[in-house]
């Protein structure tokens, strides 16, 4: 155990913020650099090693937090590395994206703020970087056998490096210029800076996974190609479909989903333009959508110099403590005031969009809504309480629909859907084709990168199963798996 009084004598510190004012003028991360690290060891000396650490069940990756909290209390950053990357392939994309589940669950928090635990595992992947403990892994002999992953996201990462190192030939299929996935064109600089994915590619390149940008599978390669070419093939491409607003004016210039809006501010941080075609700049900006993809349009428009930037969302004002039905140790749903929300603008709850409003040159001007509330389970409008609102730039950010159908992936593979929409798949994360696999979005429906990070590790397990007959490696989840998320 960490410190066996430390949960009495130290108070929950976390990272520290720049400045609002100096951080909105440029987009790197908004976190002090290096502000963790001297209070570090004793937030997580506040671990209590607790005999069910429900952390554990918190975290889909089932993550040694215990273990590796007592490492750092100890400041043995090496060791504290090990044990992270004992269950986590890319802790410095959780440590500083995750909403943190097992804080949630943290037995701490029953009665007092929760062990910062993402805090901890975000300064003991920095701390391996820089003290270049975080080094290629490639296999000590190659199997023969040959793996395609389809989507460069953190599932496909994941998968592609689990089954690399267990000595299959591996190469990732991306569609876009550049690996990542939602991570690289969805995420704000200013949330992740991408010169952690950069480096990570770096490490899987130097262990011998092969990676083809700007290949789309259905269109550029089909599917009848790529499983004669593979011994197996991973489905990790995401569910890229945007949720659409089919409401009068939805045609009007200015109104964007948020992934038509995102890539483009994340590809001028990148250098491949110097300004944004969809920019907030002097605009009022209105955001459909109260949830992380929102925030990020949030904290987008802000930086591009927003005149003014509402959120709008549906659902009612969530509450600050636990709601009855959301007890310790589940995934609350609860009020949050996220980095962008510091920075500014509004929030409006329960109201929905009526329709859009332009001018002559078919601009929108305005976005009229109207007040709702759930009665019986159903959605009610509530007469009388129509407005507009201005409205020059708005982004869609109301979740996602399934995996992008449209270049015939589902089709070619004959892939089968479950009821959600999501491509199907059973314990080992195997699809209804033979030797074809499929982890994360695309098989989970919109989510989290935990759970993509988790999905990908599982789905290289099967596949190595498949391939070799039995494996080694790790599977933290089953398809099914919820664990402690309401
Ligand atoms: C704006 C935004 C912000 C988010 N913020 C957070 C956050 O802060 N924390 C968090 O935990 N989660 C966040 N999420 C959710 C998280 O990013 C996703 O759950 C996660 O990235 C899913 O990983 P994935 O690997 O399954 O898919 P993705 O990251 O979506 O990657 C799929 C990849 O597959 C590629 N692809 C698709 N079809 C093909 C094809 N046919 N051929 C080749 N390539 C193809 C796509 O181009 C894409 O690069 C956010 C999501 C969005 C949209
Ligand atoms: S539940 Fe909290 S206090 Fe208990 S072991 Fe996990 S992090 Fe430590």
């Amino acid at each position: 155990m960490a410190d066996p009084k430390g949960f009495l004598s130290t108070d929950r510190e976390v990272a520290e913020t720049r400045p609002v004012e100096t951080r909105v003028k440029d987009w790197n991360e908004v976190y002090v650099p290096g502000s963790l690290l001297p209070i570090i060891s004793k937030q997580a000396g506040r671990c209590m090693d607790c005999g069910i650490p429900f952390c554990h069940n918190g975290c889909p990756l089932g993550n040694l937090i215990p273990e590796w909290n007592d490492y750092a209390y100890r400041e043995d950053w090496r060791e504290a590395s090990e044990r992270l990357h004992a269950t986590n392939n890319f802790p410095e994309f959780t440590g500083r994206l995750c909403p943190a589940p097992c804080e949630s669950a943290c037995v701490l928090g029953i009665n007092q703020p929760a062990v910062t635990i993402k805090n901890v595992e975000v300064t003991i992947i920095d701390k391996a970087w820089d003290s270049g403990d975080v080094t290629p892994q490639p296999p000590e002999r190659l199997s023969g056998k040959t793996v395609a992953v389809i989507g460069s996201g953190p599932a496909g990462l994941a998968a592609a490096q689990q089954l690399t190192r267990a000595g299959h030939t591996v190469a990732v299929y991306e569609r876009a210029d550049r690996i990542g996935g939602l991570l690289r064109y969805g995420i704000p600089e200013f949330k992740m800076e991408k010169r952690h994915i950069n480096r990570r590619i770096e490490q899987m390149r130097a262990e011998g996974t092969k990676f083809r940008t700007e290949t789309e599978i259905g269109r550029d390669i089909d599917a009848a190609k790529l499983r004669k070419r593979y011994d197996a093939v991973v489905i990790a491409a995401g569910a890229t479909t945007s949720r659409d607003l089919p409401v009068p004016g939805r045609e009007l210039n200015g109104i964007h989903f948020a992934m038509e809006y995102l890539p483009l501010a994340n590809k001028v941080q990148e250098g491949d333009l110097t300004t944004s075609p969809i920019t907030a700049e002097g605009k009022h900006v209105v955001v459909i959508g109260g949830g992380d993809t929102g925030a990020d349009c949030v904290g987008t428009a802000h930086r591009q110099g927003a005149a003014s930037v509402t959120q709008l969302e549906i659902m009612a004002k969530p509450g600050e403590e636990r709601a009855p039905g959301q007890p310790w140790p589940t995934f609350p749903m609860l009020y949050k005031v996220t980095s962008a929300h510091e920075e500014g603008g509004e929030r409006i709850y329960s109201v929905s969009t009526t329709h859009f409003e332009g001018d002559e040159d078919g601009n929108v001007q305005w976005l009229h809504l109207i007040e709702v509330e759930f009665k019986d389970g159903k959605l009610e409008q509530k007469p009388g309480t129509e407005r507009k609102i201005p409205a020059q730039l708005v982004t869609l950010a109301m979740g996602f629909t399934g995996t992008d159908q449209k270049n015939g992936l589902v089709e070619q593979f004959g892939l089968e859907l479950d009821e959600r929409g999501n491509i199907a798949r059973d314990a080992d994360f195997a699809t209804n084709v033979p030797g074809v696999f499929v982890a994360g979005d695309a098989g989970r429906g919109q989510s989290l990168i935990v759970w993509a990070i988790a999905e990908g590790r599982s789905a290289a397990r099967g596949v190595d199963r498949h391939l070799a007959g039995a494996s080694e490696l790790p599977a933290p989840i089953r398809p099914t798996d919820r664990a402690l998320m309401v």
